[in-house]
């Protein structure tokens, strides 16, 4: 410190936030980009997807009877290209908070880069999830179906690859079919139901789309009972295809459907190797009974999140975000505040500062 001066740091709200959502999940990715920008002093502008357009109003309005001063909290519904885009350009608004696919994050980061300006991307993922012979069997098969099929697969950390030694593969298979047919089937506003529709004809279509490519490369899929599926609606069965090949597009894009691929291991750095070997890194689970096999793969996940004998755990002190074409940034976590702000070091000095060269 210079002698005569004191220093001290102003941490001010950058302003204004563009918020910009995904589809699934409306609610939750909305008051994950609203919360830390409030508590900072920031107004959001908030753009969710047109495919679930109405929640966020819903939101805003709750927060408006709740109190929160108008003009705070403002909803900017429309399509992304042209809304979205004109949010991220807008030379009032002084960060992007974006959870979306990673080519339109890819995008957005492109532009805000130009236009220096402080960018958050949550984007999409392909999750490694990792059964060794020795954890327990019966809750791993519970957690694989939770994960990968919880919202129809529509979860960017869904459980999509599923990596299981080798010795109990053909045992773990015979799990999840015996859970896939107990799953309750129907009207996504039934409290009951498990396994909905798909979000809209398009996601299905694509969803069907990138079956059909397994299919005709020859992939075996996992025999289940026939599934009952209402006639009515855009829903899909569930399909886990099996001994996929790594490297083969459906083990590594994201399908954001009820689709599992499988591939046994036959030691931890194998699994590690493969489980690594996609250009995303949000999150990677493992089950296992051995503390050394959960402490290796949490040091060599290049994921944000590692869950180990769990899934889809949060807590909003914990920092949430992706590694590689998973994003950039976290939300959630001191992290997540942190980046709402602009830091502002003061320096004071008594009178007694005089220049070197005087
Ligand atoms: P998306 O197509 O990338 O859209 C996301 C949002 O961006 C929507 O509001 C969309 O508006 C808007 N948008 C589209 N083009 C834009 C542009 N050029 N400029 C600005 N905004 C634009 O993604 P999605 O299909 O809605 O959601 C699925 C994806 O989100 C998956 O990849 C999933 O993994 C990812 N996701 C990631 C996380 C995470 O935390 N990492 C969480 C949930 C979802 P419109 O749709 O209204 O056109």
């Amino acid at each position: 410190m210079q002698p005569g001066s004191t220093n001290y740091i102003e941490y001010e709200p950058i302003g204004i936030v563009g918020a910009i959502t995904p589809w699934n999940y409306p609610m939750t990715n909305a008051a994950g980009k609203i919360a830390p920008a409030l508590a900072t002093g920031n107004a959001v502008i908030l753009k969710p997807a047109e495919d679930s357009p109405l929640s966020a109003l819903l939101l805003a309005w709750i927060a408006h009877q709740a109190g929160l001063p108008a003009g705070l909290l403002c909803v900017l519904n429309g399509p992304g290209e042209l809304i979205g885009e004109a949010i991220v350009r807008h030379p009032l608004i002084g960060k992007i908070n974006f959870t979306g696919s990673t080519s339109v994050g890819r995008r957005i980061g492109g532009i805000a880069g130009g236009l220096l300006k402080s960018v958050t991307l949550e984007l999409g993922g392909k999750t490694g999830f990792m059964v060794f012979a020795d954890a327990d069997l019966e809750r791993a098969a519970d957690a694989l179906v939770y994960s990968a099929f919880n919202n129809v697969g529509q979860t960017c950390t869904a459980g999509s690859r599923l990596l299981v030694e080798a010795a109990v593969a053909e045992r773990f298979a015979e799990m999840i079919v015996s859970r896939l047919s107990l799953l309750r089937i129907g009207d996504p506003l039934d409290p009951d139901t498990q396994f909905g529709p798909a979000i809209s004809a398009r996601q299905k279509d694509d969803v069907l789309r990138r079956i059909a490519d397994a299919d005709r490369d020859g992939i075996r899929r996992l025999a289940m009972a026939r599934f009952p599926l209402p006639a009515e609606g855009y829903y899909l069965a569930p399909t886990v295809f099996l001994d996929v090949d790594p490297a083969h597009a459906v083990a590594q894009e994201e399908v954001f459907g009820p689709v599992v691929a499988v591939t046994p291991f036959s030691d931890i750095d194998e699994a590690i190797a493969i489980a690594n070997g996609t250009r995303y890194g949000l999150a990677t689970t493992v089950w296992t009974g051995s503390v050394m096999t959960a402490g290796r793969i949490a040091r060599q996940a290049r994921s944000g999140i590692v869950w180990v004998n769990t899934v889809h755990s949060l807590y909003p002190g914990s920092p949430y975000g992706g590694h590689k074409d998973s994003g950039m940034g976290v939300e959630m976590g001191e992290e997540a505040v942190r980046n709402h702000m602009k830091s502002k070091s003061v320096w004071i000095n008594d009178g007694s500062w005089r220049s070197p060269w005087a």
